[in-house]
């Protein structure tokens, strides 16, 4: 049996929500098929309170495999953390000790991989995430820190984060893998590839035909603030409810699974220079990127520019 416990900070129940969502595995397969015992989650279980769980699990009467973090973790005022207590205490006290209990500490979501919404600026409330701020190392438990299986925090990005990764990674923990981990510590297998590469507007990204405003079926990245190109996540390779993602739905991905999340701009807008955008694909030189562009549109077939073709 693997125990898991689930612990939310400053969080908006997003993965909790999400978790329900998950189709493979599913929530009850994922705990009957890899013999997941939740002893805490704080929508899904019954019975002990958080309390009875924490005090049975700080003294060591329930060894704890499995930590899931959800949410930023609130450090004001003034570094107490009393803008986020349970009975008084100080969440982040409570994560301190938590911890270094568990064989494995995951993420669940951008807010506790790296602090997300709420660290944004101006961040009133002090947030950070578990071991990063924003794209800083450090956060609240140092970049130095490891659990007990020797890996760092698993930060499982997103906002929230996709359910069936949150899943999939819960069974592989469960199954014994070691998970391999990218340079912000997300599990690499489920941020290998761009949101932008499984992206069914991609024809029209290839041609610059670009919408200027919402509703239409040309891509997004121009005008509208789509930050497929510069976003790894699994959300137009495995669809969110088996068959929809934001770019499938007319809606620019926000970039929620990056450590500047969300950026201090509108997130319906592309900041450009001149006619192109400020941030482009990873490793495109500008100038280049705009002969490509060009030639690109010059070339566009009529179906195309006249978007007959369903995204
Ligand atoms: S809408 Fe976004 S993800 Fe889709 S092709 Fe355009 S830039 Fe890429």
């Amino acid at each position: 049996m693997t125990t898991l416990m689930w612990m939310q900070t400053g969080a908006c129940s997003g993965e909790s929500m999400a978790l329900l969502c998950a189709d493979r595995p599913n929530l009850e397969n994922l705990l009957r098929q890899y013999a997941i015992d939740l002893l805490w989650h704080p929508s899904l279980t019954v019975g002990d309170g958080f309390g009875a769980v924490l005090a049975r699990v700080l003294s060591g009467d329930i060894p704890l495999d499995i930590l899931c973090i959800e949410g930023s973790l609130m450090t004001g005022p003034n570094g107490t953390g009393q803008f986020d207590t349970f009975k008084g205490r100080a969440k982040i006290d409570i994560v301190r000790e938590l911890a270094p209990r568990a064989r494995h500490v995951v993420a669940m979501g951008t807010c506790a991989a790296f602090g997300g919404v709420h660290a944004s600026g101006p961040n009133p409330t002090d947030c950070t995430g578990l071991q990063f701020r924003r794209d800083q190392p450090g956060g609240l438990l140092g970049a130095d820190w490891r659990a007990a299986s020797g890996q760092p925090v698993i930060n499982v990005a997103g906002c929230p984060a996709h359910p069936n990764t949150m899943t999939k990674v819960l069974a592989l923990l469960a199954s014994g893998e070691t998970l391999p981990l990218d340079a912000l510590n997300r599990p690499a297998p489920f941020f290998a590839s761009l949101v932008h590469q499984g992206c069914t507007r991609n024809e029209y990204h290839e041609y610059d035909i670009e919408e200027e405003s919402f509703g239409g079926r040309g891509c997004m990245f121009f005008s509208l603030g789509c930050r497929g190109p510069q976003t790894v996540a699994p959300c137009n390779s495995d669809l969110w409810n088996g068959h929809s993602s934001k770019t499938r739905a007319g809606v620019p991905c926000f970039g929620c699974t990056s450590p500047d999340f969300p950026p201090e701009r509108d997130l319906f807008v592309t900041p450009r220079i001149g006619a192109v955008p400020k941030f482009l694909p990873p490793g495109v030189a500008r100038a280049k990127y705009m002969a490509y562009k060009n030639l690109a549109r010059a070339a566009a077939p009529e179906r195309v520019v006249k978007r007959e073709m369903e995204p």
